[in-house]
């Protein structure tokens, strides 16, 4: 589960989350709308600690973000926590960010060798049963450039799972992506979400959205403007500000 309570943040006097509460449970989807500059990549940042709330915490599977309680104190975390913290949160960029200089399958394989948790042999067989998942199987010993836009994101994919992470956060995963092929990255996350995967999405694919998400999310200006099942919020919006942000987006 991710427990986000009363998050603000701001940069100077810039407040870009101002007072977001937000809940997934185990097991659920959750897509976030908005606007561009409305927050949205902060949030998901600030859920693995990537940025500290100024106001407000995070929790991931019952556990607090980025602090320790210290008596009845909060303590900030040291590096090397927070660390092993994020890498039980898997993270997808929109710009893929893969290693360029490895192998797909070393790309998939880094992160438990890394943390500690398989040796090689083991994280490479790992790598190639995820690859296989997500379609990729022969593309094991390709390097990044050698690959599609949509085959670098499910390669992006594969190494997010490697780390068995028990929610996994993606920011715009198909944004960068040709028309064409936004489909085979889609089809990888609907499995996930199928397998009962907790899945936080930034996306702007509304019809996906209406498929995979238990509960749609629309921010504007830093606040949750309204949430609820696609079916509300996609369907019969309350709010004149998710009316118009639909409007442009379908
Ligand atoms: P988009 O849809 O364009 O990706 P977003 O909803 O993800 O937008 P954020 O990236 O979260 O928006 O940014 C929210 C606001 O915070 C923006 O106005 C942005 O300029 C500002 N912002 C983000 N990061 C920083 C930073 N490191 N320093 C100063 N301002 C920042
Ligand atoms: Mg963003």
């Amino acid at each position: 589960a991710v427990e986000v309570h009363d998050v603000h943040k701001w940069y100077g006097t810039h407040r870009v989350l101002d007072g977001v509460d937000l809940t997934v449970r185990p097991g659920e989807v959750t897509v976030i709308l908005g606007p561009s500059g409305s927050g949205k990549s902060t949030l998901l940042r600030v859920i693995n600690h990537l940025e500290k709330p100024e106001i407000g915490h995070v929790s991931v599977n019952g556990e607090p973000i980025g602090v320790r309680r210290h008596g009845d104190r909060l303590k900030e975390l040291s590096e090397r926590a927070i660390l092993a913290q994020r890498s039980r949160i898997g993270f997808v960029f929109q710009n893929f960010n893969l290693f360029p200089h490895l192998t797909v399958l070393d790309n998939v394989a880094a992160a438990p060798v890394a943390t500690g948790k398989l040796d090689k042999a083991q994280a490479r067989e790992l790598a190639h049963d995820l690859l296989d998942r997500v379609g990729l199987a022969d593309k094991a010993t390709a390097y990044p450039r050698q690959l599609s836009g949509g085959q670098q994101q499910r390669v992006a994919i594969a190494r997010a799972l490697a780390l068995r992470p028990g929610v996994i956060l993606f920011d715009e995963p198909t944004s960068a992506l040709d028309p064409e092929l936004v489909g085979e990255v889609l089809a990888v996350i609907k499995d996930l979400a199928r397998s009962g995967t907790t899945l936080v999405i930034v996306t702007h694919e509304i019809g996906f959205a209406r498929e995979i998400a238990d509960r749609v999310v629309f921010i504007d200006g830093g606040k949750i403007v309204e949430q609820g099942p696609p079916a509300e919020v996609l369907d019969r919006p309350r709010h004149e500000r998710t009316r118009d942000f639909l409007s442009k987006v379908l």
